[in-house]
């Protein structure tokens, strides 16, 4: 028999399922405890457990995270980047971000935030992107999100930090994956196991809009942040093929649907690439897009990869075009540049970089 992945389970559906064998939840809950308070690697780690229980368990569970492959710190400390294993072999990145907070809030000053993976490549094709530059290979499971997550607690526990936000920003598109994405936020933000706050966690997608409809539906009160790099469909397709099948108003309809029903600003994401996207006509399109929404944008200077030509914009381009966008009223913060020593940017993330 194959075992199941206990990573992929939520709480109730674990509980459920023990439940046919007679084993309560007093268990289950010692198992969650076990696996994501105390970070046990096996069930045997796992604290007061009857015989049976772990008997039962062993024979038809796993725990098992992605494996390291290789770890790569970058030359100024703040960022790690892991290239991890699935079971089937096939390579994602995950990276760990060290913010140093204001120095009058001293709780803040180790602020540690883990980018994570959703699928291996990416099926969306972003010319300015190395993980669409590879292509797409598969969903991850829920069992495998979140088992970055455990990885990446891990590996914070050594030093005894602690993991503040997660974005979900890493390789693959979130809403592409759209119910392993969920379940896996289910079960990171459960308060019997992790009880990571959901308003410490940001999805970030190229833009679908059914997906951010359904979003606005589900109901869980995650952060949401849309990648737009284009104000008119034409410029927008140049650099994001989806926005070819799904045209910015019906995008733009979407998200005003979800500012609406959750109450909630959103962020928007905005690739920043000298003369191509950059220019003041750009910042009024974008200006005159978004005006009247609960929205803020993040720009983000191109990070290179292999694969595209382009350049980032130049400090004093940047600082117009955030002028531009202040001029509609519209906030606008700068993306802090990390680890682009080691390619663990914003779009940098490709298996085996
Ligand atoms: N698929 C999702 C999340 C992963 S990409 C999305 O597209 O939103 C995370 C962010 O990095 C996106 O805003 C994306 O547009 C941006 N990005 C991709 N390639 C980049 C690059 N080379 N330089 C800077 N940002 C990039
Ligand atoms: Fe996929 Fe996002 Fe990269 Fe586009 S930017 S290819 S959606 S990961």
């Amino acid at each position: 028999m194959v075992k199941q992945e206990i990573y992929n389970l939520t709480y109730g559906e674990l509980a459920t399922a023990l439940a046919q064998r007679n084993i309560s939840t007093f268990h289950v809950d010692r198992v969650w405890q076990g696996l994501y308070r105390n970070l046990a690697h096996s069930f045997h780690d796992v604290r007061h457990l009857r015989d049976d229980v772990l008997e039962h368990l062993r024979g038809n569970y796993r725990v098992s995270v992605p494996k390291i492959v290789k770890a790569q710190r970058s030359s100024d400390g703040f960022t790690q980047k892991y290239l991890l294993a699935l079971d089937d072999g096939r390579e994602i990145e995950t990276v760990i971000m060290r913010y140093t907070g204001r120095r009058d809030r001293p709780e803040d000053t180790l602020r540690f935030t883990a980018c994570i993976s959703t699928q291996a490549g990416c099926a969306m094709g972003c010319v300015f992107c190395a993980t669409g530059q590879m292509g797409f290979q598969r969903h991850l499971t829920a069992g495998e999100i979140v088992g970055q997550i455990v990885f990446v607690q891990r590996e914070l526990q050594k030093n005894g930090h602690e993991l503040r936000n997660i974005v979900l920003m890493g390789m693959g598109e979130p809403l592409h994956n759209y119910d392993n994405t969920m379940k896996a936020i289910d079960i990171l933000t459960d308060h019997k196991g992790l009880a990571l706050a959901p308003r410490r966690i940001t999805l970030s997608t190229v833009g679908l809009p059914h997906g951010i409809r359904r979003l606005a539906d589900d109901g869980r009160p995650i952060n949401l942040a849309v990648s737009l790099h284009g104000a008119t469909d034409a410029e927008r397709a140049a650099l994001v093929p989806p926005a070819r099948r799904w045209p910015l108003a019906e995008l733009i309809e979407a998200c005003r649907y979800y500012a609406a029903q959750r109450e909630r600003r959103i962020f928007f994401e905005w690739t920043l690439i000298a003369y191509e996207n950059d220019t003041p006509e750009q910042a009024h399109q974008l200006g005159q897009l978004l005006q009247g929404m609960a929205a803020h944008v993040n720009v983000i200077p191109l990070n290179p990869t292999d694969g595209y030509d382009g350049r980032p914009s130049d400090p004093a381009r940047v600082k117009a075009f955030q002028a531009i966008l202040k001029s509609y009223g519209l906030p606008s913060t700068v993306r802090q540049r990390r680890g682009i020593d080691i390619a663990a940017g914003c779009g940098q993330l490709a298996a085996g970089s």
